[in-house]
């Protein structure tokens, strides 16, 4: 993105009083909104050392094309889901790790969290839902005739549907050995529930060893803060009101490096006669999770647990999801289905309601 007078002006205007802190060189403010990964980000990065959006979204879109897509052909997930049973595919050391991490939250999670998801997802079809709310009622399926049926056949899929795709699933048939792994017949990774946290700990990890002196990227509900804000207040986080995802609920107050990820039943749903399913599965009924939670908020040290955990958590429902969070020495907030918000001690310190 090209530095503009006018950017220039307010970035010095901000930081003027923090040059004598940061040494000689000029923090500048630089933006940038973008597609990647299947969701919109925002990067505000200020800086000594020129532009970098270009890098974060390269990052981005390397990470999406090269490690986690299920659906980019010749991407690491791609090619394990596309091995075939009892074949051992190779890992990077990179998505190794992060497997173990998974793996290891689906154990502590009771199965609440689980990567071995897609068959249920694809059978709901819940990508077609990515544009945002569909609204379906028996007398607008009726009024629009056999070609809506045919373009969204069976919204809802049946019971015998489920059970059936449920045997597809299942964490614990995965073999993660040795540098490979291995899934059974018909079984598929999804890293859908952890891929933007963990693109926030890899554009962390970049911005440290930049001349950055602060940074807030989101990578849809998934954000990373960096280093200060100039001026010294502290990054304001806006958690989204569920019913009115045009406003907060009220603000988390932050300063130098977190992750806070949101996962909520307003992101990906379709309403059926008044009823919302969306795209937050329970593994063990292989219906939108159900567990009274309409929002989970969770901040804590690492990309790819808050993002994993928000996702886990809003299986789980609020007292267990908490004792989860907790044992992961990470702080939750949680909206209810009444709109009533809890959090764990640890974070009320940060937040404010509105
Ligand atoms: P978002 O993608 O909106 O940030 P999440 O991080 O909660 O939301 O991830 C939801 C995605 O993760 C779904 O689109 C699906 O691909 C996958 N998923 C759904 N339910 C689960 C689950 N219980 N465990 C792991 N992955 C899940
Ligand atoms: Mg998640």
């Amino acid at each position: 993105m090209k530095r503009k007078p006018k950017d220039f002006l307010t970035a010095f205007l901000l930081v003027g009083g923090l040059l004598l802190f940061v040494g000689c060189g000029k923090v500048e403010k630089y933006s940038m909104t973008d597609i990647a990964m299947g969701t919109i980000t925002n990067q505000t990065i200020y800086s000594k050392d020129g532009d970098l959006t270009l890098a974060v979204r390269n990052i981005m879109l390397e990470l999406e094309q090269e490690e986690l897509s299920w659906r980019i052909e010749g991407s690491e997930v791609a090619q394990i889901n596309a091995a075939g049973s009892g074949v051992y595919t190779p890992v990077s050391d990179r998505l190794y790790e992060e497997l173990e991490i998974l793996i290891k939250l689906s154990e502590d999670s009771g199965g609440a969290f689980d990567i071995t998801i897609r068959p249920v997802a694809a059978l709901w079809n819940i990508d077609a839902w990515a544009a945002g709310k569909i609204s379906v009622t028996e007398e607008n399926q009726a009024a629009e005739g056999a070609s809506t049926n045919k373009e969204q056949p069976d919204i809802i899929p049946t019971h015998e549907q489920i059970t059936l795709t449920l045997t597809y699933t299942g964490y614990e048939n995965l073999s993660l050995t040795d540098g490979s792994i291995m899934l059974p017949k018909d079984m598929a990774l999804d890293l859908g529930a952890a891929g933007k946290g963990i693109a926030c700990d890899r554009i962390a990890a970049y911005l440290r060893e930049q001349d950055v002196y602060g940074a807030v990227v989101s990578v849809g509900g998934s954000v990373v803060t960096i280093g200060k804000k100039p001026g010294g207040t502290p990054w304001q986080i806006g958690i989204i009101d569920p019913r009115d995802t045009s406003s907060f609920i009220g603000i988390l107050y932050l300063e130098g490096e977190n992750f806070v990820s949101t996962s909520g039943d307003y992101e990906r749903y379709v309403e059926v006669d008044g009823v919302r399913y969306h795209h937050i599965l329970n593994p063990a009924t292989g219906y939108p999770a159900d567990s009274g939670v309409r929002s989970v908020t969770i901040l804590c040290d690492s990309g790819i647990l808050s993002d994993a955990l928000s996702t886990a958590c809003f299986v789980l429902g609020v007292e267990e999801g908490m004792a989860l969070a907790e044992s992961y020495g990470a702080q939750a907030l949680f909206v209810d289905m009444e709109g009533n918000i809890s959090m764990t001690d640890g974070m009320k310190q940060f937040f404010k309601e509105k």
